[in-house]
């Protein structure tokens, strides 16, 4: 989608979206995706308009490796809510998707029921290079879908490394999903992903998958017992469910619900949305001085002599991050 050359009236822009307008809310997506420092100062005053119609939403991440059954999870678990009468919006990161020119996940194609629903918002990846861009805007297109009326945001994202972290650190559950039979060697029991998980669930447990997908959750819970939960107030349950039939896609939601109960009772809920704030706070803040220092003429030469320097062995890497470090005063 274009853009006009002005960047658009953000008073008017805020009210379509709170009225619910799904064209403003792509047009607001699609600004707070612009490199243009213009566009991006007005997403700024725009997300900041919209704070107090934002927060409400039950936000879900969503994990697991290409052909575990994420979108047909998110197509049933999004109908299932659809029909219960929430509006239900599907993003993705997927740090992957500028190198690639594409994204694979949150694509319309691949949630078919979903992308034909009213109450349905699917948008892909913002192809926006590094990590903490993607997860930046991503977290920005939640805030605006909230401001919309959307009161179930799932994000999705492939079982890579860092933007499983990125994701829990947007979410308030996070969800890895799992596939049947491969529990001899536990799968995604990587330390990391377990530290993140607020639930595992077993996707593909129909037909003869039923039998090795039971035993795959077994192993999952045998496993969990040994690692220390995130939290005192919940421990993250190992489920069996069908994407396909839709059989334990309700358990799933429910399970969803508790953890909701069982944290707001705690007062986690609100300490995690809290810490979550502050963290993203730094890490735009982190992006930002990164991003000064390498493209402002006035350090950019000066920072790429001090890398070829550090890559000659002429300096050590800690004199080199002083030296830097200096120029941002
Ligand atoms: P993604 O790459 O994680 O998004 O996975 P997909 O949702 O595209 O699913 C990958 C394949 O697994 C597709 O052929 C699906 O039809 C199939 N699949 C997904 N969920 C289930 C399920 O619950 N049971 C069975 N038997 N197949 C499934």
């Amino acid at each position: 989608m274009t853009l006009p050359n002005a960047p658009p009236d953000i008073k008017a822009l805020a009210k379509e979206l709170r009225a619910g307008h799904r064209a403003a809310l792509a047009r607001a997506i699609t600004l707070i995706e612009s490199r243009r420092s213009d566009h991006q100062a007005a997403s700024r005053d725009l997300v900041q308009a919209l704070l107090p119609d934002t927060g409400k939403a039950v936000r879900v991440g969503i994990t697991g490796s290409p052909g575990v059954g994420k979108s047909t999870t998110i197509d049933a678990l999004g109908m299932f809510l659809i029909e219960r009468g929430h509006k239900v919006a599907v993003l993705a990161v997927d740090p992957s998707s500028a190198r690639t020119g594409g994204s694979i996940l949150a694509d319309k194609t691949r949630m078919a029921r979903l992308s034909a629903s009213d109450h349905a918002y699917i948008r892909p990846s913002p192809a926006s290079g590094t990590l903490g861009g993607v997860a930046a805007k991503t977290r920005e297109a939640m805030l605006l879908c909230e401001a919309a009326g959307f009161d179930v945001v799932l994000v999705e994202t492939v079982g890579i490394g860092q933007s499983e972290t990125a994701v829990c650190d947007m979410t308030d559950f996070f969800l890895a999903l799992m596939l049947p039979g491969a529990g001899d060697e536990l799968q995604g029991i990587k330390k990391g992903l377990v530290e993140l998980a607020d639930m595992i669930a077993v996707n593909k447990a129909d037909g003869d998958n039923l039998k090795r997908a039971n035993q795959a959750a077994a192993d999952y819970r045998s496993a969990l017992h040994i690692l220390n939960p995130r939290s005192e107030h919940w421990h993250p349950p190992v489920e069996t469910y069908s994407a396909l039939t839709g059989n334990g896609i309700a358990k799933l939601w429910q399970k969803i619900l508790d953890h909701r109960t069982a944290m707001n009772a705690a007062g986690d809920f609100a300490k995690r949305r809290r810490e979550q704030q502050v963290k993203w706070m730094w890490s735009m803040l982190e992006q930002r001085m990164l991003a000064r220092l390498r493209t402002e003429p006035s350090t950019r030469g000066r920072v790429r002599k001090i890398e070829s320097e550090v890559a000659d062995g002429r300096i050590t890497p800690s004199l080199a991050a002083e030296q830097i470090a200096e120029m941002l005063k």
